[in-house]
C-alpha cells in the first residue's frame, strides 16, 4: 500500500480528534467534502480554499486574545500574533499594491463597518474635535458629545441599488448601514443594464453624499472607478469601493487601470473567501491618511482579531501573489464569458447582454419563471445557483426574476470553456423544460429531465476531482 500523503494524513488526524469528542460533527465535516465534490457549484460568492489555507486555521493561534494593532495590543504576550498579522499585511499590500492594509475584519460586513467608522471619524469626528479644541471624544462636554452623536447618524451615502447588484451593507434598511446613513441609490441604464455614470454624477451633485460606495454582489460588468473618483472629488465625497466579489480579479490583474479600485478609491474593503480563494474573512485597504482611523476597527466595531484566520489570510495572499493566480483569475473571466455566450447562443436573456467579470445574471422571466422557481428547478437537476433580483425586478427581492451564476469555484476545480458550454446546455434545458406552477414558488419539471441532467452534471465533474490530494478514506 502506498503511503498516505501529508494532506490526507492531516485531515484524517484532525477528524479523528474531533470524532473522539462528538462524532456527529466529524461526520458533518466529512459529509460536507463529499457534498461539495458532488455539486456543480455556480454560486458566484463561493470558492474552494487550498488545503494550506484550511490547515492554517486549525490551531492554537485561535486561543490568543490580541485586541489592538500590531505592537499596540491591549493584551500581553502577542508576539506571535504580531508576526502573523505583520506577514498577512505585507502580503496583502504587495498583492494589491496598496499603501495600507488592515487584515483583522472577521467578514466582509465587518470590513465595511470598519471602513464606515473610519470615514465618519475622519470626516465628522475629527472636525468636531478640532472645532471644540479637544483631542478625544471623552474630553467633549455632554452637550458637544450629544451634537456629535447626532451628526454621526445623519450622514449621506450614495450606493448602488440592490436590484442593480448592490449589497445590503451599502446603506439599505435591513442592514445597520441603512440605519446609520441617509442613503440614496444609483442604478443602471434600463436599456444597457450598465451603470449610468452621467445619472450617477447628477445624483451626487444633488445629494452631496459624505460617502460614495462602489462595488457590488450581482453586477456582471466592469466598473470605471476612475470616473467614480472624479465624481466623488467634484462633490467632496469620500470614495469607498467594496470589492468583496471581484478582489480575485484585482489581485490577478484582470481589472487594471480605470477598473482597479485600489488606484482610485480612498478606501477599499473586501472579503477574502470569494474570488480571492482565502479563508472566510475581510480586509480593508486605504490611503495613508485614513490608516489611523482604520486601525481603530478593533475594538471600535470588531471583537478581538482571529489570529488563526489571519494566518490563513497570509497563506491565501501569498498564494495569490504567485503567477498561477493571475492565470486563474483570467480563466475565471474566460469561463464566465464562455458560459454567457453558451446561454445567449441558446436563446437566454442576460442582464446587460453579457459579462466582463466572474458572474452572469440570467433574466429567467424570459423563460416564464421566477428566480425562485428557476433556482429550485436547477438545484433539483444538480446545478447550484442562487436567485437574484434584476434591474426593475417585477417579482421583488424574494421571488426575483434572475439567476446569478459565477465561475470562481468551478474554475478552481479546473473546468474550462468547453465545459462551460456544456453547462450552458444543461441549464438551458432545465430552464426551458420547467413550467411555472400555481404560485411564484411552484413549478413542474419532469423528474426524468432533472435526473438526466443531474447525471450529466455529475459526469462532467468526474473528470475534475475536488481536493484531489485529500483522501479521507470514507
Ligand atoms: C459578500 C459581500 C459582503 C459580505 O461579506 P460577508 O463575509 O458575508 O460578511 C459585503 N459586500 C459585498 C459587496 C459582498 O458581495
Amino acid at each position: 500500500m502506498s503511503e498516505l500523503n501529508a494532506e490526507s494524513t492531516a485531515f484524517r488526524a484532525a477528524l479523528e480528534a474531533v470524532r473522539a469528542v462528538e462524532p456527529r460533527i466529524a461526520d458533518a465535516i466529512a459529509k460536507e467534502l463529499h457534498d461539495q465534490r458532488e455539486s456543480l457549484k455556480l454560486i458566484a460568492s463561493e470558492n474552494y480554499a487550498s488545503p494550506a489555507v484550511l490547515l492554517a486555521m486549525g490551531n492554537w493561534l485561535s486561543d490568543k486574545y490580541a485586541e489592538g494593532t500590531i505592537g499596540r495590543r491591549f493584551y500581553a504576550g502577542c508576539q506571535n500574533v504580531d508576526t502573523v498579522e505583520q506577514i498577512a499585511v505585507e502580503h496583502a499590500k504587495a498583492l494589491f499594491g496598496a499603501p495600507y492594509a488592515y487584515v483583522q475584519p472577521h467578514s466582509g460586513i465587518d470590513a465595511n463597518l470598519v471602513a464606515y467608522w473610519a470615514v465618519l471619524a475622519d470626516r465628522v469626528e475629527a472636525p468636531a474635535l478640532a472645532k471644540a479644541q479637544k483631542r478625544n471624544v471623552n474630553d467633549l462636554t455632554d452637550a458637544e458629545w450629544a451634537e456629535l452623536r447626532q451628526a454621526f447618524g445623519n450622514q449621506r451615502m450614495l450606493g448602488m441599488s440592490l436590484d442593480a447588484g448592490g449589497h445590503l451593507t451599502h446603506g439599505f434598511r435591513p442592514n445597520i448601514s441603512g440605519k446609520m446613513f441617509d442613503q440614496r441609490s444609483y442604478g443602471v441604464d434600463a436599456a444597457t443594464g450598465q451603470i449610468d455614470y452621467a445619472a450617477l454624477r447628477e445624483s451626487a451633485r444633488e445629494f452631496k453624499p459624505l460617502i460614495i460606495v462602489g462595488g457590488y454582489s450581482a453586477y456582471p460588468r466592469k466598473v470605471n472607478f476612475r470616473i467614480m473618483r472624479e465624481i466623488a472629488d467634484e462633490v467632496g465625497a469620500t470614495f469607498m469601493v467594496d470589492m468583496a466579489h471581484f478582489a480575485g480579479l484585482v489581485a490577478g490583474k484582470v481589472f487594471t487601470g480605470d477598473f482597479n479600485p485600489i488606484e482610485h478609491a480612498h478606501i477599499v474593503t473586501t472579503t477574502t473567501h470569494k474570488s480571492l480563494r482565502g479563508p472566510r474573512g475581510g480586509a480593508v485597504f486605504c490611503q495613508p491618511e485614513l490608516a489611523d482611523q482604520v486601525d481603530r476597527g478593533c475594538p471600535m466595531v470588531l471583537g478581538g482579531p482571529l489570529a488563526h484566520v489571519m494566518a490563513a489570510k497570509a497563506i491565501a495572499f501569498a498564494e495569490a501573489r504567485r503567477p498561477e493566480f493571475a492565470d486563474y483569475a483570467q480563466r475565471i473571466v474566460d469561463n464566465s464569458q464562455a458560459l454567457a455566450e453558451g446561454l445567449l447562443r441558446r436563446g437566454a436573456t442576460l442582464v446587460s447582454g453579457g459579462t466582463d467579470n466572474h458572474l452572469v445574471l440570467v433574466d429567467v422571466d424570459k423563460y416564464g419563471l421566477t428566480g425562485r422557481q428557476a433556482e429550485q428547478a436547477l438545484l433539483d437537476s444538480g446545478i447550484v445557483t442562487n436567485r437574484n433580483a434584476i434591474p426593475q425586478d417585477p417579482n421583488g427581492a424574494w421571488y426575483t426574476s434572475g439567476i446569478r451564476i459565477g465561475t470562481p469555484a468551478l474554475t478552481t476545480r479546473g473546468l474550462g470553456t468547453a465545459e462551460m458550454d456544456q453547462i450552458a446546455e444543461l441549464m438551458h434545458t432545465v430552464l426551458s423544460q420547467t413550467k411555472a406552477g400555481a404560485s411564484k414558488a411552484k413549478f413542474d419539471l419532469d423528474p426524468a429531465v432533472s435526473e438526466g441532467i443531474s447525471k450529466q452534471a455529475n459526469d462532467l465533474l468526474g473528470a475534475f476531482p475536488l481536493y484531489p490530494s485529500v483522501d479521507l478514506g470514507v
